[in-house]
C-alpha cells in the first residue's frame, strides 16, 4: 500500500482496478502477446524491436527474422551482423537494435530457465536492467509477457491515463507508478497483461496524445497528496 493519503489513498486504488473493470467491460479481452509463435524468444525480439516504434514495423522485422530463419537465441548469435540489421531495419535504430538483441540471445541463452522458475523477481529484474539497451518497459513487458511474471508494465499510455483519468500526479516515477498500479491490483498475471493492453487499446481508440475522446470518462477529481 502506498505510504500516506489515507482514505483518499483507498478512493485512487479503487479507481485504478475499477478502471481496469471498465475497459474490460468495453473491448474485452485483449489476448496480449500479438506474436504468432507464442514463444518467449519472439516476445523478447518484439519488446526490444518495439522501443521507439510503432508496432507495424516490429511485425515486418519479425517477418523478416521468420523469413532469415533467425528465430532463437542460438540463430541470433550465429548470424552475421549486416544479415541481422537488415532483417530488422524496419523497426529503426537498427544498429543498435542488433546490438541489444544479441546481448539479449547471449544472457537467455544460459538464463532462460531461471526466468520461467526463480521466485526472486526483483532479482530476475534487475539482471534484466543491467543489459543493454534494456530498460524498465523492456525489462517488465520480458518479465510479463514473455515469462508469465507478475510485474506491471509502465508506458507513456499508462502516463497519459494515470494523469487524465485516475488522478494521479504528473512526474511520478517509473518505479513510483508501479507500485501504485501493483498495491491497486491483485497480483495476477494475466489481469496484469490484459490491463496494459487495455489501456493501449483505450489511448489509440479515445484518450489520444492530442486530447481526450468519446470513450473517456471526466478527468478525475482530485490528485492524491501523499502518493
Ligand atoms: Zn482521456
Amino acid at each position: 500500500m502506498p505510504k500516506g493519503g489515507g482514505c483518499s489513498t483507498i478512493i485512487t486504488l479503487m479507481t485504478i482496478y475499477s478502471f481496469y473493470q471498465q475497459l474490460y467491460d468495453w473491448y474485452g479481452p485483449q489476448q496480449w502477446w500479438p506474436c504468432r509463435s507464442g514463444q518467449p524468444w519472439e516476445i523478447i525480439c518484439g519488446s526490444i524491436l518495439t522501443q521507439n516504434c510503432a508496432w507495424s514495423n516490429v511485425e515486418k522485422a519479425l517477418d523478416n527474422l521468420r523469413q532469415e530463419q533467425v528465430c532463437s537465441p542460438q540463430a541470433v548469435l550465429a548470424a552475421a551482423p549486416d544479415r541481422l540489421e537488415a532483417a530488422i531495419r524496419p523497426a529503426g535504430f537498427f544498429r543498435q537494435k542488433r546490438a541489444y538483441l544479441q546481448s539479449a540471445a547471449e544472457f537467455f541463452l544460459t538464463h532462460a530457465e531461471e526466468y520461467r522458475c526463480s521466485t526472486d523477481l526483483a532479482g530476475l529484474r534487475l539482471r534484466l536492467l543491467a543489459l543493454k539497451g534494456i530498460g524498465p518497459e523492456t525489462a517488465d513487458s520480458i518479465l510479463l509477457y514473455a515469462f508469465q511474471r507478475a510485474v506491471f508494465v509502465i508506458d507513456a499510455y499508462t502516463r497519459r491515463v494515470a494523469r487524465r483519468h485516475l488522478g494521479l500526479p504528473d512526474g511520478l516515477s517509473y518505479d513510483r507508478l508501479q507500485a501504485i498500479f501493483q498495491a491497486a491490483l491483485p497480483q495476477d498475471v494475466q489481469l496484469y497483461n490484459e490491463y496494459h493492453a487495455l489501456i493501449v487499446r483505450f489511448c489509440k481508440d479515445s484518450c489520444r496524445k492530442s486530447g481526450c475522446g468519446e470513450r473517456c470518462p471526466q478527468p478525475a477529481a482530485a490528485i492524491i497528496p501523499g502518493l
